[in-house]
């Protein structure tokens, strides 16, 4: 689930080129809903704060979906106050994704990092690689990178004090392409350090190498936009605290693969293998 104390934000890089957050703020202020009253403009929702409380089963929370938490038209104070509540409710993990990762690592000494937060830096392409140091240097427990959009490669990854890598291509009707070798180059570097690699998607079919990946398919269980394989694998591997030194070796280089069915069969039969 999203949970948006702060809605509105500003291009920053070029993976912010078609931000997914600017485009539903556009269509849910013309559609007179009141939090997007100011459209993209970022704003803050003091009355947002208390939304957590009031969830009952525990959630794993995407905060500021539409917003990044460090602008720096976010007040320290309200960032604090933010924090408050994920600390006051450890039975919910938030995850935090920023691209303002010199702020965060500014302000990071006046934050209580409790394990239930998660924070990541957005990377997108070299250009934007130093946002990992910022990232690492910060007190956070769990510290993660989304390389999404990936829109160049990323050859010379220091992952040392990482937790988890995320990829992902970008959708969209202008999206621009990712390729698969840029992909393989990331994979191979969390092998290497021994960091848990999650593939989402490609984000379009075109962008796929593989045209008759089934996770193409809408109605596969593992569906992504424009599919998710790699190698004919899904490699959807996640930070996990519960493993001994070896079996942790041992689960990320194992990746969590999960074969896929045959290629080149249609959805029913996808439907009926899984
Ligand atoms: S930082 Fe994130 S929310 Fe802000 S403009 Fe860029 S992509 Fe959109």
């Amino acid at each position: 689930m999203t949970w948006n104390p702060t809605t509105g934000c500003t291009k920053i890089s070029a993976g912010c080129k078609f931000c997914y957050a600017e485009v539903m703020s556009k269509r849910l202020h013309a559609m007179g809903i009141e939090k997007y009253r100011n459209n993209f403009k970022l704003t803050l929702h003091p009355d947002s704060l208390l939304d957590p409380y009031s969830w009952k089963k525990p959630q794993l929370v995407f905060v500021n979906s539409m917003s990044d938490l460090f602008h720096q038209d976010v007040p320290l104070k309200f960032i604090q106050q933010v924090f408050k509540v994920m600390n006051d409710l450890p039975q919910h993990r938030f995850q935090i994704l920023t691209k303002r990762a010199e702020r965060l690592e500014t302000l990071h000494r006046h934050l209580n990092w409790t394990e239930n937060i998660w924070i990541g830096v957005s990377v997108e392409d070299e250009r934007v690689n130093w946002r990992i140091d910022h990232l690492r240097s910060i007190d956070a427990q769990m510290k993660f990178l989304s390389l999404e959009p990936l829109i160049g490669p990323l050859k010379k990854l220091d992952l040392s004090g990482i937790h988890w890598v995320i990829v992902g291509g970008e959708s969209g009707h202008k999206a621009r392409p990712i390729k698969r070798k840029w992909v393989t180059e990331i994979r191979e570097q969390c092998y290497q350090w021994c960091v848990p690699f999650f593939f989402k998607q490609w984000g379009k079919p075109v962008f796929n190498p593989n045209p008759n990946d089934p996770t193409i398919n809408a109605v596969h269980p593992q569906h992504a936009k424009g599919g998710c394989s790699l190698d004919e694998y899904i490699s959807h591997a996640f930070p996990e605290e519960n493993y001994s030194e070896e079996e942790f070796t041992l689960h990320v280089h194992k990746d969590k693969l999960i074969h896929l069915p045959p290629l080149l069969i249609d959805s029913k039969s996808v439907f009926a293998l899984m």
